[in-house]
């Protein structure tokens, strides 16, 4: 009998990058409520310096293949009169915000009641991984890569 690692099936299939690799015991617990089959990758990205955003993440689907892509900013901009004072990682917190918004659009791609309580659900979720692993705090910043070269989105 062959068994498999869930974890190690998933991630051959959907490419993550290596900042949000943390985030696949998050995907996993969703599994039943949503269809994770059809994410081809989570992918985050930081804002270039000269520009800002409002939105913090993006599910785009392919239509033709219903095949989506996950997208979250895992780096922030604090500035100050026009002027950028700081950049620096994301807040655990906000992540999985993002996450579990995006991950609800799978299943109801509209900002209806249904995808804000499926939305609810996820990280409800969410909060029993992280009282598991004994993290209380989510005011952490995520730990990115020494070396990443940081490609920016240009808008
Ligand atoms: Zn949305």
């Amino acid at each position: 009998m062959v068994s498999f690692h869930p974890n190690l099936c998933y991630s051959q299939a959907m490419k993550m990058s290596p900042e949000l690799l943390w985030l696949r015991p998050f995907v996993m617990c969703a599994k039943d409520l949503c269809n994770i089959k059809r994410i081809d990758g989570i992918r985050g990205y930081a804002v270039p310096l000269d520009k800002s955003e409002q939105g913090d993440a993006q599910i785009i689907e392919t239509i033709a293949t219903k095949r989506v892509v996950i997208l979250i900013r895992v780096m922030n901009h604090r500035a100050k009169n026009g002027i950028v004072v700081s950049r620096s990682p994301s807040y655990i917190s906000e992540i999985l915000d993002h996450l579990a918004h995006e991950l609800a659009h799978l299943k109801h791609w509209e900002h209806t009641p249904k995808h804000y309580k499926l939305q609810t659900t996820i990280m409800r979720r969410f909060a029993s991984i992280l009282e598991e692993q004994g993290i209380t705090d989510t005011w952490k910043r995520i730990k990115l890569p020494q070396s990443k070269k940081w490609k920016c989105r240009a808008r």
